[in-house]
């Protein structure tokens, strides 16, 4: 139950705060004063409405609530959002319970309180139980307002003319009608927003969770994945793939003799040599340590060598320097390219890397007679 509370809580967060980070808080206030210049102005109206009718309580209490918006731009001015909002809403329901006993329902006046229900989820609130409260209270008082209506007559009766009656019904229709357009738009806009933020946010999840954070190369877990794809293609559509391994020679000494970051470097540099040189639909990771993955799709032996060969001379021939330290760089790499199952193509680039290894580095293994 309290884990079920918390996450509605978040929810509602996410929706004051979303229309506040869309807008900026600048924008978000001139628009809280943009309503209550107009409920000022509204009720100035009404104050002179009522004046003319005779209704002389509603007239009065209008100009106390013509008063209270200034009050509410002020508080809007000095970034009170809560009480402005609360004051908002309470206005609104205490004028509408004043409007209808003292002139009755049928002018309109009742309607505002659905304007209320929608208003209140976008002010900004302390707590969520807030909103619930209000709606609840606005939803009792249109009803307990019915109710009053029907055992008591209101206490101007027919002080105003059936014309007059039909004008503030429709202005008040209005009125009630404009909030709930732009709240259903807000909320749109709000939840747009929030799938927008929650896709991007998406996006750099799928990137950390593929992505090798030094070499910005693809970790294993990925390109195994596109071997199960390259292996599905070439079973299905004769489409030839080769894998290869390529492993830095002797990159332990470098590490040794002029530190980690030179190391880092070292690998950061190799892997961008490796991967401007390749196609976008090849696929290079990291495959632990100094090890490097190659996926070569669509691509048979006698180019799958000529690639690697030519990225094996670039990488020999690169002036890798390192706070001044100009180092030679070589790399040994095991091609495999046998139309076996990916676990054994990978054993025998493995086993052709080895062999490389063993016989002089700074070379492309693709057959030992195996
Ligand atoms: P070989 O020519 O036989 O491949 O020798 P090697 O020295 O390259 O191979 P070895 O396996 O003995 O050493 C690999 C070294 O790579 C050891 C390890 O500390 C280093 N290494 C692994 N990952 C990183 C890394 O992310 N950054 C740095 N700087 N070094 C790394
Ligand atoms: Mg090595
Ligand atoms: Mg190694």
């Amino acid at each position: 139950m309290k884990n079920k509370k918390s996450n509605i809580a978040l929810f509602s967060d996410r929706n004051t705060k979303s229309v506040m980070s869309i807008w900026g808080e600048k924008k978000y206030s001139t628009v809280l004063v943009g309503l209550c210049l107009l409920c000022a102005v509204t009720h100035a109206g009404y104050m002179l409405f009522f004046a003319f009718a005779n209704v002389n309580f509603m007239a009065v209490f209008n100009i106390f609530s013509t008063l209270f918006y200034c009050l509410l731009i002020y508080l809007t001015r000095i970034h009170k959002h809560y009480l402005v909002g609360l004051g908002l809403c309470i206005e609104i329901m205490l004028h509408v319970g004043m409007a209808v006993i003292n002139i009755g329902w049928g002018y309109g006046f009742e309607l505002q309180l659905f304007a209320v229900i929608a208003i209140s989820f976008f002010l900004p609130y302390k707590k969520l139980s807030s909103v619930y409260y209000i709606s609840l209270f606005a939803i009792a008082e249109f009803f307990l307002l019915y109710a009053e209506t029907n055992i008591f007559d209101p206490i101007y009766n027919s002080y105003i003319s059936a014309s007059a009656r039909t004008i503030m019904y429709l202005f008040n229709c209005c009125l009630t009608i404009i909030p709930l357009f732009l709240e259903s738009f807000l909320f749109r806009v709000s939840s747009d927003h929030s799938t927008q933020v929650l896709t991007d946010e998406n996006k750099d999840l799928s990137v950390l969770a593929t992505v090798d954070p030094l070499t910005n190369l693809y970790n294993r877990r990925y390109i195994e994945s596109k071997f199960e794809i390259a292996y599905r293609r070439r079973e299905n559509e004769d489409e030839p793939f080769c894998i290869v391994i390529g492993d830095i020679d002797d990159f332990k000494v470098v590490n040794d003799t002029y530190g980690h970051d030179c190391g880092d470097y070292v690998l950061k540099t190799v892997s961008g040599i490796i991967t401007s040189s390749l196609r976008a639909t090849d696929c290079i990771a990291r495959w632990g340590g100094e090890e490097i993955m190659i996926l070569l799709n669509s691509t048979d032996v006698g180019n799958a060598i000529q690639t690697i060969e030519r990225i094996r001379i670039d990488i020999s021939e690169y002036d890798f320097e390192h706070n001044g330290t100009h180092l030679n760089i070589t790399m040994t790499f095991g091609l495999s390219w046998s139309r076996s199952d990916v676990a054994t193509m990978l054993k025998q680039a493995d086993e052709h890397l080895y062999y490389g290894k063993k016989n002089g580095k700074n070379q492309v293994v693709y057959d030992i007679g195996n």
